[in-house]
């Protein structure tokens, strides 16, 4: 294995556990390791650290996959993938939904890897050049600890870039899905498009929100700003919201919503009115008119990196402000930031900027983050990116 020597006192963060090297660390480099090579990572103090992936493109520049001088069993990948599933399967907080992350990246220890699982279809996507690589070995250990009929990659075009690969969709093994795959959460029933949704299709990661949704929707008139396809909405209409509307910029996604408000309405309850709106969600909340009294607002990641923080946070004031200004008295605001450069004290503090300039008083009645199928390691915060706010104004 290629050494890879760091600046002095640059250990820490890896003495810490932190999985990653980033390219300032690096001193010098005993070798040319290609992409996605294992390397060993040395102190300048000619320590070994740890082994993990080299990534020449990117700003991390290794992902560690072992601490210290532990060589990687040759059976690794295996254990952890199987433990990633097994552990899924024995939790008691993960019952009732056939849809489920199963590989969460650096929270599984797998970096640049994520498995979402709908129904008997497995999506696969990759975000590092080393995991990448291990395409051909992966998917026969997803099949035979899964037994998914099908296993579909979805590409990240971003991650690709950034780290140098080409961005690569299409079927690991199976028959490609036929069409969008009918998924059962909780009381809920949804449909995933797998190959030309957002992200791997669903938002796995807002269940345990959409279940709140449910539980707190009934009679009340609904703002779902930025929907996708409706998942708050459709559970809001589960519990017996009294109307619904859903704003999204993506007219594909609204239709969606429109049917799974439809296969969703509470029985002898449906919603007396559900709207689906094309619009700029910002823009709708400035102009809406008063009246709703449960928002959800889970607008797309606004801060990509630290330095988008500040424009980030103001677009997130502005909105809530916005949604303040015009919730009726005693509504119930759900409001989220997926992005780790806007977390949850800074998020935090955004509401209180916008209830401040709203003049109400606003309560805070829970605070949400994602469910246990992304689990986030200790030893990683840049791991936590999703926070929630229930506010009552
Ligand atoms: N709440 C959704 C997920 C939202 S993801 C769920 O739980 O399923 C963010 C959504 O915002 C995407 O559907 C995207 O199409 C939409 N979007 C992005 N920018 C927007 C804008 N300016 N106005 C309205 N919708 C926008």
């Amino acid at each position: 294995m290629i050494d890879v020597i760091l600046h002095g006192g640059r250990e820490r963060s890896l003495e810490r556990r932190h999985p990653w090297v980033m390219s300032g660390a690096i001193a010098s480099v005993r070798g040319e390791p290609a992409a996605g090579e294992l390397v060993r990572v040395v102190s300048a103090g000619g320590v070994v650290l740890g082994s993990g992936d080299w990534s020449p493109a990117s700003m991390i520049r290794v992902r560690l996959l072992a601490a210290g001088k532990e060589p990687l069993e040759a059976d690794w990948l295996q254990r952890r993938v199987e433990a990633a599933i097994a552990r899924r399967a024995a939790s008691a907080l993960l019952r009732g939904t056939d849809a489920l992350r199963l590989v969460n990246s650096e929270g599984d220890e797998l970096p640049g890897l994520v498995v979402d699982r709908y129904a008997d279809t497995l999506v696969v996507k990759f975000s590092s050049v080393g995991m990448q690589r291990r395409r051909e070995e992966i998917a026969p250990l997803l099949e035979g600890a899964t037994g998914a009929a099908c296993g579909y990659e979805r590409a990240d075009a971003t991650a690709a870039r950034r780290e140098g690969f080409p961005p690569r969709q299409g079927l690991l093994w199976g028959s490609p899905p036929a069409g969008r795959i009918p998924i059962a959460e909780g009381e809920r029933r949804y449909e995933v498009d797998v190959v030309n949704g957002q992200k791997t299709g669903f938002f796995l990661d807002q269940r345990d929100a959409r279940e709140l949704v449910q539980r707190l929707a009934r009679g009340r008139r609904v703002l779902d700003l930025f929907s996708y396809t409706g998942g708050f909405s459709a559970a809001a209409a589960r519990g017996g919201a009294a109307s619904i509307t859903a704003v999204d910029s993506s007219p594909a996604a609204l239709e969606l919503a429109a049917l799974h408000v439809a296969a969703n309405a509470a029985a002898g309850a449906p919603p007396a009115r559900f709207e689906a709106l094309r619009a700029d969600a910002f823009e709708y909340a400035r102009n809406a008119a008063a009246g709703f009294d449960l928002a959800i607002v889970d607008p797309p990641p606004l801060a990509r990196s630290k330095a988008d923080q500040q424009r980030a946070s103001r677009a997130y004031k502005d909105v809530l402000l916005a949604v303040l200004r015009r919730a009726a008295p005693g509504a119930l605001v759900l409001a989220f930031s997926c992005s780790h450069h806007v977390g949850a004290e800074l998020f935090r503090k955004i509401a209180f900027a916008a209830a401040l300039d709203a003049a109400r008083s606003v309560r805070v009645l829970g605070q949400l983050t994602a469910p246990a199928d992304h689990p986030v390691s200790l030893y990683h915060p840049e791991g936590e990116y999703l926070t929630g706010l229930l506010l009552e104004a």
